[in-house]
């Protein structure tokens, strides 16, 4: 009866988590998919620690442990989600990744310790008898792709979590690339001796596989660029996926399976998703080093003269406009100006201005950035226009209000080919008649490149901090 109740638990679980998937790709649902996910995980795992029973009909027994854990993870993530920034959700995000990677990595070192002793106490890993061989050379080979999967996930993720947040700086040797390729066919190598031949000293080797894949999860993401690391994040996520499938397998687990195996899959199409909308190959961003910054771009030195515009005559310009396209970017994130943003776009309405925004899929620092920043505010939805729309509807707009986004409004990626964001699509904010950017300075974005846009004669600097711009522009307009 108990597993019967189980089955269905494991099962609502699963339909959950495809049901939450399908309504995290709007932001209309997002926020209901993901409880509904998570209340179904929250089944799985109440149905696991009470209906589960093993082989010889015994429940688990080691509760103290088991809500140890669970009290001490729920405390740390819970503090963790509420104090975070947006700008610092890749980050987060790669940290948990992290976690799921490690423990999809224990899962293989705990049952692989399991099976040796319970193998050594019945027949001795040296003699394993031939009927038992086949059954434990695929048990080996999906230990083996959970801890190898697991570890680089893991490692990955906390090199990308610590270049995230500053902690470490891009780091590469000569011939890295070479090295770790090299690395990767030892591991792989070193696991099929393990499975194939089922040595003696099988105890070893898979603990040096254990280390080796941890050594290869940084030096895999240690030379990648800063500004590719949500790309490498999303990767990692479909690792730790993957790992955690294997961890399904191991115990014959289907809730298990079918989450990881989602994961896996959605974190898959998010990085292909990511690399398209930057018209790049996974290979150019995993070997490219774009985004690292070089000392004279950092500097900030414009190449060309650019005009400023005031604020009392930008709010001039936005009051008497028919139309008014805001775009926003990683920079309106950092200024948290998302509200004030929103008071700008009531105030112009209520004077008769039509206003949008226009989303780029990579505006800020991770796909979906702007859209829950802007939800946040409270921003509607249909307010918001993707890339391709936006661009339709440029040649009609009359001012275009960029705010703290740079890179995906360079048209360098159009006409620049020796530019490295060359044939990255881009909002082609320059058909509008009038442009206004707001940034502190003429530093480059995240790129480290110059963008041409700030040049070109229709386009006015307005410098400041993206909120007190905003605050500035809502008091002036009030005043007109
Ligand atoms: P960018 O990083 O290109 O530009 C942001 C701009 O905001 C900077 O030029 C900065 O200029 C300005 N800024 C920073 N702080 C403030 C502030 N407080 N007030 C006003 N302005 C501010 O951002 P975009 O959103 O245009 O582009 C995203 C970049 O990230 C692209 O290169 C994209 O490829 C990359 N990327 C995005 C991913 C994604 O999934 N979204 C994934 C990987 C990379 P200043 O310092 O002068 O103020």
């Amino acid at each position: 009866m108990g597993i019967s109740i189980l089955t269905v638990c494991y099962l609502v679980g699963s339909i959950t988590f495809i049901i939450g998937l399908k309504m995290l790709s709007s932001p209309v649902s997002a926020r209901k998919g993901n409880l509904i996910a998570a209340a179904g995980m929250s089944v799985a795992i109440a149905g696991t620690i009470f209906l589960y029973k093993d082989d010889n009909g015994e429940p688990l027994h080691n509760y103290g442990w088991i809500f140890s854990g669970l009290l001490i993870g729920a405390i740390i993530g819970t503090i963790v989600a509420r104090k975070v920034k947006m700008t610092a959700m890749p980050e987060m995000v790669s940290l948990f990744n992290g976690m799921g990677g490690a423990c999809a990595a224990l899962i293989s070192i705990i049952e692989f310790g399991h099976a040796i002793d319970h193998l050594k106490s019945s027949t001795g890993i040296e003699v394993i008898q031939t009927s038992y061989q086949n059954d434990f050379r695929i048990f080996l080979l999906i230990c083996c792709a959970g801890l190898i999967i697991g570890s680089v996930s893991f490692a990955g993720s906390m090199i990308a979590w610590a270049k995230l947040n500053g902690k470490i700086r891009d780091f590469a040797f000569k011939g890295q690339h070479l090295f770790n390729i090299f690395l990767l066919l030892v591991i792989l190598g070193l696991a099929s001796y393990l499975i194939g031949s089922l040595p003696a000293g099988g105890k070893m080797i898979f603990y040096l596989i254990f280390v080796l894949s941890l050594l290869y999860g940084i030096l895999f993401v240690m030379p990648i660029g800063g500004a590719d690391m949500p790309v490498v994040i999303s990767l990692l996520n479909s690792f730790t996926g993957i790992a955690a499938a294997c961890g399904g397998f191991l115990y014959n687990n289907m809730v298990m399976l079918t989450g990881g195996i989602l994961v896996g899959a959605a974190g898959t199409l998010l990085t292909i998703l990511m690399c398209k909308a930057m018209n790049r190959s996974l290979k150019n961003v995993l070997i490219g080093s774009f985004g690292a910054k070089t000392p004279a771009t950092q500097a900030g030195h414009p190449a060309g003269t650019y005009k400023e515009i005031s604020v009392s005559d930008a709010a001039m310009v936005m009051s008497y406009a028919h139309k008014v396209m805001i775009v926003p970017g990683y920079g309106l994130a950092v200024a948290q100006a998302q509200h004030a943003c929103h008071d700008l776009e009531k105030l112009l309405e209520n004077k008769g201005v039509d206003v949008k925004y226009a989303i780029h899929p990579v505006a800020g620092r991770m796909p979906g950035h702007m859209n829950v920043l802007l939800a946040e505010a409270d921003v509607s939805y249909d307010k918001l226009l993707e890339m391709e729309q936006a661009n339709e509807e440029f040649p009609g707009i009359d001012v275009v209000l960029i705010l703290g986004a740079n890179d995906v409004v360079n048209p360098a990626a159009k006409n620049d080919p020796s530019s490295p964001i060359y044939g990255m699509p881009i909002l082609e904010v320059e058909l509008a008649k009038t442009v206004i950017v707001n940034k502190r300075s003429m530093k480059p974005g995240y790129a480290g490149i110059e963008n041409a846009l700030f040049f070109q004669p229709k386009t006015s600097m307005l410098f400041g901090d993206a909120k007190k711009v905003l605050q500035d522009l809502i008091a002036e307009i009030k005043s007109l």
